[in-house]
């Protein structure tokens, strides 16, 4: 198991910012999302740091769906960060929160009329277009409204990168993007170009997620770019920005080998200049768009052990008051996670264990088969980086309130999101 920079053992509790995990379960009660702040601002500054270049501009745009609140805004803001959405709800949060609406890139497979509108009413800095028929209805509102906007195309190079894996099958079956190879492209270009309220700046690209690969983002840049030239002869059009996607991998578990950012950086930026060069061309400006790995492992969540049951089978349950309600990734793709006991943190581990929710369904399961140090009912157990498409992705399956989120930051511990109380649980309901 590892212990990230911002987390230490003292007298046998773990503390996570600085501040006890016992404290804190204590004073916000359990289960509970904490997001180490220092953390965050560390790692945008170390993308921004390394994802630099001497022949075109580059930006960072925070994926927000990996986890999107005010407070998380304001981190985003104040590190002079771009951020995407990908749906009316996003942005509606984005615009509340009082976020440049300049520095936000409209993303989504099937963005709905009203969606559009509201990019185009909230001023967006660009609209990402992902088929045909969006491009027509993003026409009707520039007119419609008279507004300029600016657009890229998400294009789908025919790779599709997974995790741990890089597999080269069903590339050109994804829901996401058209083909670079298909006659449509060439037609939503030609509907832009004939519309002078569009501004057309290039295309964006986005292969998969946890990528461990090197080697798939170089096919994708080289795809990219290569299309993109034969785009530009076509037309006799410039290509003046792209956008390749986040997918980076992280941490959870010893089975994840993480490429440094400062290397995985280094080498996006190297692979664009060199490609460029070959086929001599140029672009104004480089984007990239991680989620996860800005935010999973600033976050983890604290529980309470409710009971610990052996089975008649011989496994051995530590039930947790949470679950796949606050946390779906191990149910949805067999995501794992490392954890600990919180105030036995420096104790050898004993027990093989598996950890599950208070959800009904088998399948509720967070961790299987780990090895953790002795317990008891009452006692605090911590998930590691469970920052990404934890909270984002949380139901209220079972009417199980949605967990608070607390921010820490230089030692301090601040709400971020309030728990859901029983009566939010039931303010949408009508008397019938
Ligand atoms: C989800 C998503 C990302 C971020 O992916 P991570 O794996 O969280 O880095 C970036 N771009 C697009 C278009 C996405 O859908």
């Amino acid at each position: 198991m590892k212990l990230f920079k911002n987390m230490n053992i003292e007298n046998n509790i773990l503390n996570i910012g600085g501040l006890k995990v016992t404290d804190l379960a204590k004073k916000y009660t359990t289960p509970l999302y904490v997001m180490d702040i220092n953390f965050i601002e560390e790692r945008i500054k170390e993308f921004k740091d390394n994802f630099k270049s001497k022949h075109f501009k580059t930006e960072i745009i925070y994926a927000s769906k990996a986890f999107l609140c005010k407070g998380m805004c304001k981190i985003i803001k104040n590190m002079d960060t771009h951020m995407d959405a990908v749906s009316g709800g996003e942005l509606y949060l984005i615009k509340h929160s009082n976020f440049d609406m300049q520095k936000v890139h409209m993303h989504g497979n099937n963005k709905t009329y009203d969606e559009l509108l509201m990019c185009f009413e909230y001023n967006i800095g660009c609209i990402i277009i992902d088929n045909y028929d969006e491009a027509r209805k993003i026409v009707d509102i520039a007119k419609l409204k008279n507004k300029k906007m600016k657009v890229m195309i998400r294009v789908n190079v025919g790779i599709d990168a997974h995790t741990h894996e890089y597999i080269k099958t069903s590339k050109h079956n994804s829901k996401f993007g058209v083909s670079v190879y298909s006659k449509q492209l060439n037609e939503i270009i030609h509907l832009i170009l004939k519309c002078n309220l569009l501004e057309f700046l290039g295309f964006q690209c986005h292969i998969g997620s946890q990528i461990f690969e090197k080697e798939a983002f170089l096919e994708e840049i080289k795809i990219l770019i290569i299309e993109s030239k034969k785009i530009e002869n076509i037309f006799g059009i410039k290509i003046r920005e792209l956008d390749i996607g986040g997918g980076f991998g992280v941490y959870y578990t010893s089975e994840d080998k993480p490429i440094p950012i400062k290397i995985f950086m280094e080498f996006l930026i190297s692979t664009t200049e060199k490609i460029l060069a070959e086929e001599q061309m140029s672009i104004e400006k480089l984007y990239i768009e991680p989620g996860r790995s800005i935010i999973a492992n600033a976050g983890c969540t604290i529980y309470s052990i409710g009971g610990i049951k052996e089975t008649y089978g011989g496994t051995k349950y530590i039930f947790v008051d949470g679950g796949m309600s606050d946390n779906i990734r191990p149910c949805l793709y067999q995501a794992k996670y490392e954890a600990i006991v919180a105030n036995r943190a420096s104790e050898d581990r004993v027990q093989k264990v598996t950890v599950a929710g208070k959800c009904c369904e088998s399948g509720d399961v967070l961790i299987k088969d780990y090895l953790l140090q002795k317990c008891e009912v009452g006692d605090f157990l911590v998930i590691f980086s469970t920052g990404a498409y934890g909270y984002s992705m949380a139901s209220n399956y079972n009417k199980i309130p949605r967990p608070a989120v607390i921010f820490i930051k230089d030692g301090k511990d601040f709400l971020a999101i309030k728990r859901e109380s029983y009566d939010d649980l039931i303010k949408l309901d009508i008397n019938y």
